[in-house]
């Protein structure tokens, strides 16, 4: 108890004071409902929540709908049912993306609050299912582990390999939507992907944390990405699609990330024989 009050109770107060202070984007993404420059995106499932710029013309507002309808889809099939509650935040224009989410890089981003509150925001070139389902897959894990364990227990390697199982722009359906056709197609899947140079991958140990996963310069994070890749695309074909929630609640449930994913594994290849 002395613990708890001592260093848990600051600690819980300080940390979202620490996050508004650090991060004038979150300030932003909690108050959007607020701005002027957003509105609700109005014809989107119920319960779902969409902030969308002014700037946005009907027509990007119609394409959005229909590419969220298509990842949220995905992300339902891929875990077995959805359970992120995330607000969705749209700029098309650059100038706002960046105003949203920490150096406005890539199509999109993901925020997740250690009160658990969470803020998926979609630049320019996020109006795409692959993006969506992307940063929704990061909300999914997030949600099913809060703030604190994703942190502290899930490796930045893992957390991005999966969002790329829903985002084929670096891996493809073959891996576990369509599994039958992963035999014969492996050759047309390799030509249709996102051009990357072979060089040797990065070692997982090297791809811990959200530092060294994405401080380096863009051939590295590219690589990193491939890497992240290819470990999940190998560990989700040995365990099926079943594993991801159950290695989620062994996480949940106290144990150990690399653990669990080892065991997984090993047990699944003891059944198959492999
Ligand atoms: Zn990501």
């Amino acid at each position: 108890m002395r613990l708890l009050l001592r260093y848990v109770l600051p600690l819980l107060i300080a940390l979202p004071i620490a996050a508004l202070i650090l991060y004038p984007q979150l300030v932003r993404c909690t108050r959007v409902g607020q701005s002027d420059d957003f509105r609700v995106l109005a014809g989107v499932k119920q319960g779902e929540v969409v902030y969308v710029n002014r700037s946005a013309t009907a027509r990007q507002q119609d394409r959005f709908r229909g590419q969220l309808r298509t990842a949220r889809d995905r992300i339902r099939h891929f875990w077995g049912d959805q359970r992120g509650r995330a607000v969705l935040i749209y700029c098309p224009q650059q100038a706002d993306y960046e105003q949203y989410c920490v150096g406005g890089e890539g199509a999109g981003c993901s925020i997740g609050t250690p009160w658990g509150a969470s803020y998926l925001i979609l630049g320019p070139d996020g109006n795409d299912a692959d993006v969506i389902a992307h940063e929704l897959c990061h909300d999914e894990l997030f949600v099913r582990l809060g703030w604190w364990r994703v942190k502290r227990q899930i490796p930045q390697w893992f957390n991005e390999g999966l969002a790329l199982m829903v985002d084929y722009r670096f891996s493809s359906p073959a891996v576990w939507e369509q599994p039958d056709t992963a035999q014969d197609k492996t050759s047309d899947i390799e030509d249709d992907m996102m051009p990357f140079a072979r060089h040797p991958m990065i070692k997982l140990a090297d791809l811990e944390t959200t530092r060294e996963f994405f401080g380096g310069d863009y051939g590295h994070v590219m690589l990193a990405y491939q890497t992240a890749a290819d470990e999940v695309s190998r560990w989700l074909t040995a365990v099926g699609r079943a594993g991801v929630p159950a290695l989620t609640n062994a996480v949940a449930d106290g144990s150990e990330f690399g653990d669990a994913y080892r065991r997984l594994e090993r047990t699944k290849r003891r059944v198959s024989g492999k």
